[in-house]
């Protein structure tokens, strides 16, 4: 069984952010849902509302998403946590939004990212079976902000400007509220 304690979150300039993560393949699921397990428990203990294999530093195509109202971010609509196996997202719908995103491989931080307001997506479930998914508002923002972690990317590459980069202290301070 494996201890999270063994794990840690990989923070940015990290080359294991940057490279685009495995495929899980089918006999591999069991060891999914040990990773699973580890991702879980990282991303409680920094009050995550996802989190993606790459940031503790595993290359699988594995993200959970989580979104309940928490100090970070207090309007999230509350949902139990979903894990998603090799997702891939079908087609982008709504219009297009512009956020604050956190990430926990991004401490200290926000970025102001525009991204599509919902997303169809397919996955495979923890038995190994396909699923689709339709998210809209904050659970569809979650999922591509995490799916950009499969890709090697994190929301410093999808800003459009470095003044769309803010520290923590005045985004709460400054931003959040507004
Ligand atoms: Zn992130």
């Amino acid at each position: 069984m494996l201890d999270p304690a063994d794990f840690g979150i990989v923070e940015l300039g990290d080359p294991r952010l940057r490279q685009p993560a495995r495929p899980v393949a089918a006999a591999d699921l069991g060891q999914v849902l040990e990773y699973a397990r580890v991702l879980q428990w990282w991303m409680d203990q920094r009050g995550g509302v996802g989190i993606a294999a790459p940031q503790i530093g595993v290359s699988l195509q594995i993200l959970i998403i989580a979104s309940r109202p928490n100090p970070r971010y207090p309007d999230a609509p509350l949902m139990s946590p979903t894990l998603l196996i090799n997702p891939e997202p079908l087609a982008y719908g709504g219009h297009q939004v512009a956020l604050w995103e956190g990430c926990l491989s991004v401490p200290g931080m926000r970025g102001r990212v525009t991204r599509p307001d919902s997303v169809a997506l397919r996955y495979l479930d923890t038995a190994g079976a396909p699923q689709e998914l339709t998210l809209e508002g904050f659970p569809a923002r979650i999922f591509l902000h995490e799916y950009d972690h499969l890709q090697g990317l994190t929301f410093v590459d999808r800003v459009q400007s470095v003044r769309d980069l803010v520290t923590e202290k005045v985004y709460r301070e400054q931003i959040a509220g507004d």
